[in-house]
């Protein structure tokens, strides 16, 4: 001995029991079972080399070290394929376990807090569906048409247009606006998780133009060995329900000029139409592949059926409206009532919602092509090569 004091490296170790029983209540793995043997990670075709991820994340897990897992972007970049799910030989299914480690991030940085909280739990469903109907029904109260019209069916009789396009406009604004202080959050956290060569950093709205690339051909789900199925749905799903946001915003234009309701042979009703077949479509492969049975079906969570049957509703009640429309049906007010329900759910719930990943993928995607984590994009991939930053031990 020389008398000289050993130092050593404290490693700031928060287990999170709490955290780590949410995670197997979620995704029903036991997570003492992992051996950390990291077959995951080598089947995982959109792992990046360096520092490859299920592994990693299911060591924190295990650890139940929360401020490890929330705020990591690579929990984003899996897209749930389950091939390293097929390949445990421990059957941990670290597939589900990151889909819980994301359920939790949106909720953790849900804003505010209780909205995350209401609309990600099947006890909270309730609430979650009198809210809406409180709300809309006090607009159509102020507007002054809370009754059933006599005559034709006419919705602007018992929702004036004006009313319903600034309501709804304001509130989604609202909600979005709100959540967006959650996501600045959400990118402050993964950029401390991050230690990137500052020298690589590229700029986020470049970054962003690169990963629009990912996200509209959805070709990181090509990728995966296991339900390539998945990106056909996905597909479908994505691209119907963005042309039907393009045709309401176009419904809204219409109804402002005077030119509402649309004829059937108007374009952006048959696009309108179009993105209802869409829709229905990759909701019916994804309902299919859930029923038939199957990994599918084990691993969907309250979150993925919550968006299925919201979606599934919304676009059900809009043909059942347009047809009760053009056919004087007697209930149609009630089903227009419903249908604006499901769109609250869809659209005002979105950032609380599974449809948040949609925001949380494009930032986590952004932020890891910003530092040049992006291996398994299909573009600049010659760019994984030249360098790569690593995560923090802290
Ligand atoms: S989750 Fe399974 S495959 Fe991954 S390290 Fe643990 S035991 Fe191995
Ligand atoms: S589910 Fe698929 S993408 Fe996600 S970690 Fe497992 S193998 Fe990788």
């Amino acid at each position: 001995m020389t008398g000289k004091i050993m130092k050593f490296k404290v490693i700031d170790l928060k287990p999170d029991i709490e955290f780590k029983r949410d995670l197997e209540k979620l995704s029903g793995a036991s997570l003492s079972t992992c051996m950390q043997c990291g077959t995951c990670s080598v089947v995982c075709n959109l792992s990046p080399e360096e520092k490859p991820f299920p592994r990693k994340e299911m060591v924190y897990a295990g650890w139940g070290m929360k401020e490890k897992l929330i705020g990591n972007p690579d929990v984003w970049l899996c897209h749930q394929c389950g091939d390293c799910s097929t390949h445990c030989p421990r059957g941990v299914d670290p597939a589900d376990v990151i889909a819980a480690v994301r359920l939790l991030t949106y909720r953790q940085y849900a804003v505010p807090r209780f909205m995350g909280k209401m609309v990600s739990r099947p006890s909270m469903l309730p609430v979650a569906i009198l809210l809406p109907v409180i709300i809309i029904t006090a607009i159509i109260f102020m507007a002054g048409t809370l009754e059933i019209p006599d005559g034709p069916v006419n919705y602007s009789k018992f929702f004036p247009h004006a009313w319903l396009n600034g309501s709804f406009t304001l509130l989604t604004l609202l909600s979005y606006g709100i959540a967006s202080i959650g996501l600045a959050r959400f990118w402050k956290d993964i950029s401390m998780q991050y230690h990137a060569d500052p020298g690589f950093k590229k700029g986020f709205f470049r970054s962003l133009w690169k990963v629009k690339n990912e996200i509209l051909t959805h070709s990181r789900f090509s990728k995966c060995e296991q339900n390539r199925s998945r990106k056909i749905s996905h597909f479908l799903v994505f691209y119907g329900f963005i042309l039907l946001l393009l045709v309401t915003i176009y419904a809204i234009y219409a109804a402002v000029t005077g030119r509402y309701p649309l004829a059937l042979t108007n374009p952006f009703k048959i696009l309108g139409n179009l993105s209802s077949f869409m829709l229905l479509a990759g909701l019916g492969m994804m309902l299919f592949s859930r029923i038939k049975g199957g990994e599918e079906l084990k691993r969907s969570t309250y979150p993925d059926w919550q968006l299925i049957v919201a979606l599934l509703f919304l676009t059900i009640s809009g043909v059942i409206i347009e047809a009760a429309r053009f056919l004087d049906w007697s209930m149609a007010y009630y089903m227009y009532f419903f249908h604006l329900v499901c769109v609250w759910f869809v659209i005002i719930y979105l950032p609380y919602t599974k449809f948040g990943h949609i925001i949380y993928r494009t930032v986590a995607m952004t932020f890891a092509f910003s530092v040049g984590r992006n291996q398994g994009f299909s573009e600049d991939q010659e760019q994984h090569a030249v360098q790569k930053p690593i995560l923090s031990s802290h």
